[in-house]
């Protein structure tokens, strides 16, 4: 599969340490990240991850256009429901494409934990 990993800055250990913990998982997968949290996922978990621009930068769009052109099969984007984003309109795009293309998209750790248990069915 073809997965993308994207965290809001407040969400980023979250993602980081629900990674690491899945590892064996991941490591089997191609994936792609918004640029901080890629750094920050290839630093912490050692995988080789293709990293796009900084969400904020163009990103989200880089990703959303993946979605659209059939290249993500799943996308794992925690995002902080607490925080105002200055690029909400590009978020609110890739969710919007997620929903269009019905690639499944996974907003918070407990979902993205049942997205892990139904790929071991
Ligand atoms: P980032 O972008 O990984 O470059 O921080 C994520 C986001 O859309 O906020």
């Amino acid at each position: 599969m073809r997965i993308a990993l994207i965290a809001h800055d407040k969400k980023k250990e979250e993602l980081t340490d629900f990674i690491k913990k899945h590892v064996d998982f991941f490591k089997l997968h191609d994936l792609y990240a918004t640029g901080t949290t890629g750094k920050i996922l290839v630093e912490h978990t050692g995988l080789k991850i293709s990293l796009k621009k900084s969400g904020p930068l163009g990103g989200d769009q880089e990703i959303g256009s993946m979605i659209a052109n059939g290249k993500i099969d799943m996308v794992f984007f925690f995002r902080d429901p607490l925080t105002a984003q200055p690029h909400e309109p590009d978020v609110s795009a890739l969710f919007r494409l997620s929903d269009v293309y019905r690639i499944p998209l996974a907003t918070n750790v407990e979902t993205a934990k049942h997205f892990l248990i139904s790929q071991k069915k």
